[in-house]
């Protein structure tokens, strides 16, 4: 057992920090933590599983994911993902946890033939609620990230729920906030008074929103889902010892 887990600490690693287009070098959004015995994924964009490969992670080692929203950039490594645990004969059940859209996600993979019948393991595929993790400190609540959908869904009548979820993520002695992705930083604003680190999402807040939320706050920063220049660019006036961008791998303990 490594020292964080007999400490009950959580480690949040960095797999992916590309936004919703992809960049040379990089993976998509997907997040690793690891608390006690459990070590799970918040977001499998693509690219997830040569991160994983990299950590030795591609057989019994992961006990779940949690998708925040459909975006192709939050999920579209899963796929991949199932079949690679499967060809390397995983044994162990694995929980997929999606904000919307479980039996369409279900029937999708039988349409590319990843027949959940012959994995060499369980999947159990379940909507998760803001409730569905207490047990292990992670709390979701929801963004307004998919809001900007709602008139084409409503227009064309389809299922979409636009759920799209922020997490509330408490370590030992302090409380991280992953944005993921999000309309503004009022979405957050209520949960980051109560926290001391914060995973912002650098693209789709304006930079006077997040300099508002960070001028009250006085939070460790991460900022990602985006290009490093553009974001370095973009967060000039912010940067400091406190507020950086995150790279691939970066690890925060807490
Ligand atoms: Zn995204
Ligand atoms: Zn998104």
């Amino acid at each position: 057992m490594s020292t964080i887990q007999q400490e009950g600490k959580m480690r949040f690693t960095f797999l992916g920090t590309a936004p919703g287009k992809s960049l040379l070098g990089k993976s998509h959004a997907s997040y690793l933590l690891e608390r006690d015995d459990k070590k799970f994924l918040i977001d499998c964009g693509e690219g997830t599983t040569q991160r994983l490969l990299e950590k030795n992670m591609i057989v019994d080692e992961l006990d779940f994911i949690i998708i925040s929203h459909l975006h192709p950039d939050h999920v579209s490594g899963i796929f991949m993902l199932l079949q690679t645990l499967y060809i390397n004969k995983r044994k162990k059940d694995l929980f997929v946890f999606l904000p919307e859209a479980v039996e369409e996600f279900k029937s999708f993979m039988e349409r590319l033939y990843i027949f959940s019948d012959r994995f060499s393991y369980h999947i159990h595929i379940q909507k998760y609620t803001e409730q569905s993790f207490k047990e292990i400190g992670v709390y979701p609540f929801r963004n307004k990230h998919l809001i900007g959908y709602k008139s084409i869904v409503e227009k064309h009548n389809m299922p979409n729920r636009l759920l799209s979820y922020s997490f509330k993520i408490e370590g030992k002695r302090k409380s991280l906030i992953l944005s993921s992705d999000i309309s503004s930083s009022d979405d957050i604003a209520e949960q980051v008074k109560s926290c001391e680190i914060i995973v912002l999402d650098g693209i789709h807040p304006s930079f006077k929103s997040v300099q508002e939320l960070l001028n009250k706050s006085k939070t460790e920063v991460y900022i990602t889902h985006g290009d490093y220049a553009n974001l370095q660019h973009k967060y000039a006036d912010l940067l400091n010892e406190k507020t950086k961008l995150a790279r691939e791998n970066d690890e925060i303990i807490f």
